[in-house]
């Protein structure tokens, strides 16, 4: 078996690994990045909303409202939804999740998070003019949607706290939705546009644009599976169908997969996954959809990519490998019709994927404390379209001994003891 030897492995070629491969090449790095598939984006960063949320302050954490709690666990809510027979297996996840949403602690988490937030638009920025894809990037932002008064006021309270952070955004009256989306239809309480934000309309087709610009810049792709990995003397080795590859140093970005490396290795590391599902619409005749829009209380998302008016479902509670319930998708197919005049389906059945999230809903970036040359990057919950380029950045700042634009200190997986 013919092996090639590299510097670093990254393995998984999501959004994030394919940013931390980059950013490892850009300094010098002579890297290898893995993937089970023969190309890059396939999985999560293929499926999700599109949104490049550079507004986005406040993760989602655990509500604390007792209201809200019961609503979500009567399992009626379009927001989230959970499998039953799953929760039992999912209760001390959930329990930790409520404590890390503890407001101090969340406040923390966001401020922590924050810098890489703001950074991120403008590493996409960089690398989509340097993969010279500029179609794939709409700056116009999205909007979200609110049918009740009280949904509304609460959006706006949080609204008025991210605008202490520099979050710009146009409160929405009904003229004003249907200025901006001339083709909705419905009765809103208002709306807020939020601008900044990014939009890309196939981000696995621009997952794939920045693995191409590896390969293009000298960098290499091999088909393995990462659970092969094993360490060898001063490094880790891979071992693909026809190929064994070779490194001092390898990063784990495996997403809701990265438990597959980590495990073995004996580190206990509460990665959990909240499930999404997408379908694909034609819009009926001309009409046209000029931003991501959220039914927020109708919990779905409706986003004009290239394959079609993707419909995207909220949070599923469910085991990452247990079957597909699309219950949501079901639920929001006859409102998203209401909504925007949809056509047929494109798919037969809905996408499923899972967001890969920690209970503080921060990802893990950095060293692995017991194994020399093991890095982690995972963990990039609902944001790792957005996050991906940049906490390659970080981490290959870590990984070559340049000072970190952001403190790593909250990322470390030793949080987790
Ligand atoms: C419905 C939905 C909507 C979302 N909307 C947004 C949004 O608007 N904005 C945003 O920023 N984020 C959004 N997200 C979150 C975002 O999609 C994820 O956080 C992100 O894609 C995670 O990227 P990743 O690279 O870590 O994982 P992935 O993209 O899943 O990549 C992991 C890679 O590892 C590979 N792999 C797995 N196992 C193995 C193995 N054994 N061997 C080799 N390779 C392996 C997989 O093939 C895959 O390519 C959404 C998610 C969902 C589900």
């Amino acid at each position: 078996m013919t092996e090639l030897r590299a510097d670093v492995l990254v393995l998984g070629a999501g959004m994030v690994g394919v940013g931390a491969a980059l950013h490892l090449q850009k300094r010098g790095r002579d890297v290898i990045l893995v993937d089970r598939h023969e190309f890059a984006g396939e999985e999560t960063s293929y499926g999700n909303a599109g949104i490049i949320e550079v507004a986005s302050v406040f993760p989602y954490m655990f509500p604390r409202n007792l209201k809200e709690i019961l609503r979500y666990a009567a399992n009626r809510a379009p927001q989230v939804r959970y499998n039953v027979a799953d929760l039992p297996a999912f209760a001390p996840w959930l329990v930790r999740y409520y404590l890390a949403s503890e407001p101090v602690r969340a406040l923390r988490g966001a401020m922590a998070i924050l810098p890489l937030i703001r950074q991120s638009l403008a590493e996409h920025e960089a690398l989509i003019a340097e993969a010279d894809v500029g179609e794939l990037l709409r700056r116009n932002g999205w909007i979200k949607l609110f049918r009740s008064k009280p949904s509304l006021a609460k959006a706006l309270r949080e609204f008025e706290r991210a605008r202490a952070y520099g979050v710009e955004g146009a409160i929405l009256d009904a003229k004003a939705i249907a200025a901006r989306e001339p083709n909705l239809t419905g009765e809103f309480a208002g709306g807020i546009h939020l601008p900044a934000p990014g939009f890309v309309p196939d981000p696995g087709g621009l997952a794939k644009a920045y693995a191409s610009l590896f390969v293009r810049k000298g960098g290499r792709f091999l088909v393995a599976d990462a659970a092969t990995l094993e360490e060898v003397g001063g490094g880790w080795r891979l071992r693909g169908p026809r190929e064994a590859a070779v490194a001092r140093e390898v990063v784990v970005a495996l997403g809701p997969w990265s438990d597959r490396v980590f495990a073995p290795l004996g580190y206990k590391i509460p990665l959990a996954v909240k499930r999404g599902y997408h379908l694909h619409l034609r819009a009926r005749g001309n009409a046209v959809l000029n931003h991501p829009v959220l039914d927020a209380d109708q919990g779905f998302v409706l986003a004009p990519m290239r394959s079609g008016i993707r419909l995207t479902s909220g949070v599923e509670f469910a085991h990452r490998d247990a079957p597909a319930t699309p219950v949501q998708i079901e639920r929001a197919l006859p409102l998203a019709h209401k909504l925007f005049p949809l056509g047929e389906a494109v798919e037969a059945k809905p996408w499923k994927g899972a967001r890969p999230c920690l209970p503080d809903m921060l990802p893990v970036i950095g060293r692995a404390p017991r194994h020399a040359g093991l890095w982690f990057d995972f963990g990039h919950q609902h944001h790792g379209l957005t996050l991906g380029p940049v906490s390659g950045r970080l981490l290959a700042e870590m990984m070559t001994g340049e000072t970190p634009f952001a403190d790593p200190a909250p990322f470390a997986v030793e949080r987790f003891g």
